[in-house]
């Protein structure tokens, strides 16, 4: 390959990164990580061999190895690699793990010693009870121990071996059948006493067991007491799995150390680490198992939350508030009052303003809670003090919405605003008003974090739907002021566990009341074939003057498609409701033409409004208070619910109807939690039960997410919180340095990215 044709080393990093902030996907180039740096960085492609193929963890070492690599050349690759303590000695040390097995273990996240130890079962099953033969009901799952009495290997049809094996305990007979497993046969001895567990059938008038699992009697190690059963791999049976951990256990707990201090772990009713570790592998009973998992749960939420204040409070920050006038003036000229809950969260704002430390705050809050407010006057506080502001938003027409509103708030303020997207004409004049100071606050795409935009004194970022952006950008706009504070928007409410994981670093407020009261929304489904039924019921609704949506999902990868689509509706509901105008929105049209299409629905020209998900964004318009969501079970929980949102908002009574066929028990329980749940607190935990957190979430969090083993995100609320404090604590009595290494250890990585 000629030298001309390979990306430069910054792309090349570029790339690196971008596989780190999406969760080592292997997405980052599309002909995947290893053809890329074959091509491009060939020094290193053996760094990179199998990564397609690797678990996440070894993933996520060898994008490091490979950006040391890039950083200091061979030796620093030969370092990474080798820099092992006895816990990270890789799992080919073990005897019993040849090259085959650790490839099929690596596969699981199985690389080094200590990822094995940690490797956590997914559930316990209860091998402990032995049943006599003759007490064994139909269907009933149980331990039993017998003489082979025959046993016999046959051919059945398609090439399928049988093997078959009567055992005797003096109560009563039983066959324990396996398939295709003919070397059975030759491990098992008439007279042999062995122990089985499986389910207890009647085939043909027969006792039998299908395919138990087996072992000789009273060898204890699979039948006989609480079972560990860990999630398996092609290669790699669970069964395998816990061989190995109990052949090796022991001797591995030895290198084993304690890292929280006794005095913490009674507090916390948290266990030694190397009990812990051992009870987990080795369960005496089910509630032991759990206090066990909570241990390495607490240590694991320690260590990051000791983690994400390292990364955060490193600097000071600078004060940043006025006099106060600027905001006193627009709060009193303002149509409504703030919400409590604003007020409260706008205080917690002004309070980190006014202090020189880095704001860092994640302001949460349902739909229509008010955020976009809060923001503003954050903003104001900021301006007043002399800084800009610049709000950044995930698509163009929530930028342009923004844009708008925030600029009919501020009429007749000393605030001069600029807009900037991707879509912005006059992007030379806005960059350069932005760059001599002139703009005070700037409302933009992501376009407001690419190269050429420079900002005069850049005071506070502020980040809406902070979900839908990565790491790396949220670092890049840092870098565009100097000890910028920092306030992000969630409109998806994280579940608090997951907040406080994801936001360690960060302080929260949330918006827990909507300003015009409840939202009175009834909610409904109906299935395709009630779609007739459902236009005729839009029909009465536009009858009566009232507005509102009918949203399609993407369906296609296309956006040409789809927007074809929304074509096709529109046009079909325009023929048959010839007396109202229906409108258009969809991501193919170009700016103006979406604003064009926002504001005659805004005023009421339009008043049915036919959209892709688009809309699904902050959207804001009071009056419309009926919505149709086309293919509903095309759509996650969370984005159902932040549509919903999109109606009802000044208090009015509204309509939602979801049209889906549920095909999937998944789609049935997430369409039965939305039409019964209208809290987003609730709907986010529901949506976190059904799906995980891997949808819930962008992938660079879910990444993060993997990074913890022993954590029940759904269920360790308390843990977080309480391994935050204390992590607050140890750090801020200057004591963190103590478990950096381990820190660095466990999270290291992931932390690099927040710190860049
Ligand atoms: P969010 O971004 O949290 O979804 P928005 O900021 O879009 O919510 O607010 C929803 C609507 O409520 C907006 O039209 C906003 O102007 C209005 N609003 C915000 N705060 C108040 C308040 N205290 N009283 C009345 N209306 C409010
Ligand atoms: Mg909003």
């Amino acid at each position: 390959m000629p030298q001309g044709n390979r990306a430069s080393r910054d792309t090349v990093e570029k790339v690196l990164r971008l596989e780190c902030s999406t969760g080592f996907l292997d997405s980052a180039v599309t002909c995947g990580l290893e053809a890329f740096i074959g091509q491009h960085l060939p020094a290193a492609s053996s760094i990179v061999g199998g990564y397609g193929k690797a678990g996440p963890d070894e993933r996520r070492r060898t994008v490091d190895a490979l950006l040391s690599f890039l950083e200091t050349g061979v030796a620093a690759v030969q370092d990474a690699v080798e820099r092992s303590d006895a816990l990270d000695r890789p799992i080919t040390s073990l005897q019993g793990v040849g090259e085959k097995r650790a490839t099929a273990l690596r596969s699981l996240g199985i690389r080094t010693v200590e990822d094995l130890i940690l490797y956590l079962p997914r559930r316990l099953e209860d091998r402990s009870r032995f049943s006599r033969i003759g007490d064994l009901c139909t269907g009933e799952e149980a331990s039993v121990r017998g003489e082979i009495l025959v046993i016999d290997r046959r051919r059945a049809g398609r090439g399928m071996t049988i093997v078959k094996a009567a055992l005797g305990d003096g109560s009563g007979f039983l066959y324990a059948v396996w398939f295709n497993q003919p070397w059975i046969a030759d491990q098992l001895r008439k007279g042999d006493w062995i122990d089985i567990f499986g389910r207890a059938e009647r085939s043909r008038g027969e006792l039998q067991m299908r395919s138990p699992v087996w072992e000789a009697a009273e060898a204890g190690s699979e039948i006989g007491r609480l079972v560990p059963v860990y999630p398996a791999a092609e290669g790699v049976s669970d069964r395998l799995i816990r061989s190995l951990i109990d052949r090796h256990l022991d001797d591995i707990l030895e290198e084993v150390s304690e890292i929280l201090p006794a005095s913490v772990r009674e507090e916390n009713a948290v266990s030694p680490k190397r009990e812990a570790i051992a009870a987990i592998h080795r369960p005496s009973d089910p509630a032991g198992f759990e206090q066990a998992r909570r241990s390495l749960a607490f240590e694991e939420l320690f260590l990051l939350q000791l983690g994400l204040l390292g990364v955060a409070r490193e600097e000071a920050g600078i004060a940043r508030s006025g006099t106060g006038e600027l905001v006193d003036s627009f709060l009193a000229q303002l149509p409504f009052t703030l919400t409590k809950a604003q007020r409260a969260a706008f205080r917690e704002i002004e309070g980190d303003l006014a202090r020189p430390i880095r704001m860092m705050r994640l302001l949460q809050g349902d739909v229509g809670s008010g955020k976009t407010l809060v923001a503003l006057v954050a903003a104001l506080c900021v301006i007043d003090g002399g800084s800009q502001v610049a709000f950044m938003v995930p698509t163009e027409i929530l930028a342009d919405q923004h844009a708008v509103t925030i600029g009919g708030l501020l009429e007749g303020f000393p605030v001069r605003v600029g807009h900037l997207t991707g879509a912005t004409k006059e992007k030379e004049e806005v960059t350069e008003a932005i760059r001599t100071g002139e703009t005070d606050l700037v409302i933009g795409t992501h376009a407001l974090i690419q190269q050429p935009v420079a900002f005069a004194d850049l005071g506070l970022v502020i980040i809406d739907e902070q979900h839908r952006f990565g790491v790396v950008q949220r670092s890049a706009i840092e870098e565009k002021g100097e000890k910028i504070d920092l306030l992000v928007m969630s409109a998806t409410p994280i579940p608090r566990t997951i907040a406080l994981t994801l936001y360690g670093e960060f302080d929260i407020s949330t918006l827990d009341e909507l300003p015009a009261g409840e939202r009175d929304i009834d909610t409904r489904w109906v299935p395709g074939s009630g779609r007739e039924e459902v236009y005729e019921e839009v029909g009465r609704f536009l009858s009566e003057g009232r507005k509102g949506y009918v949203v399609l999902p993407l369906i296609e990868e296309s956006e040409k498609v789809d927007a074809g689509a929304a074509v096709q509706v529109a046009e079909e509901l325009a023929a048959r409701f010839p007396d109202v105008e229906v409108g258009l929105l969809h991501g193919r049209l170009s700016s103006a033409e979406r604003a064009d299409a926002m504001e005659r629905f805004l005023r009421g020209d339009v008043k049915l409004l036919v959209a892709t998900t688009v809309i699904e964004v902050g959207i804001d318009v009071q009056d419309a208070d009926f919505i149709v969501i086309e293919h509903a079970d095309r759509f996650g929980l969370s984005q159902l619910h932040q549509l919903r949102g999109r109606i009802g908002r000044s208090g009015q009574k509204g309509v939602c109807i979801a049209i889906a066929e549920a095909k999937t028990e998944e789609a049935k329980q997430r369409l039965a939690a939305f039409t019964e749940n209208d809290d987003g607190f609730a709907i986010a935990e529901e949506d976190l039960w059904i799906r995980g957190p891997g949808d819930l979430l962008g992938t660079h969090q879910h990444g993060f997410l993997t990074q913890l083993r022993a954590v029940n995100l759904i269920e360790d609320l308390d843990l977080m919180s309480r391994a935050r404090a204390v992590a607050r604590r140890v750090h801020e009595d200057d004591d963190a340095k103590g478990y950096s290494a381990e820190v660095d250890r466990r999270f290291g990585e992931l932390l690099k990215w927040l710190r860049v």
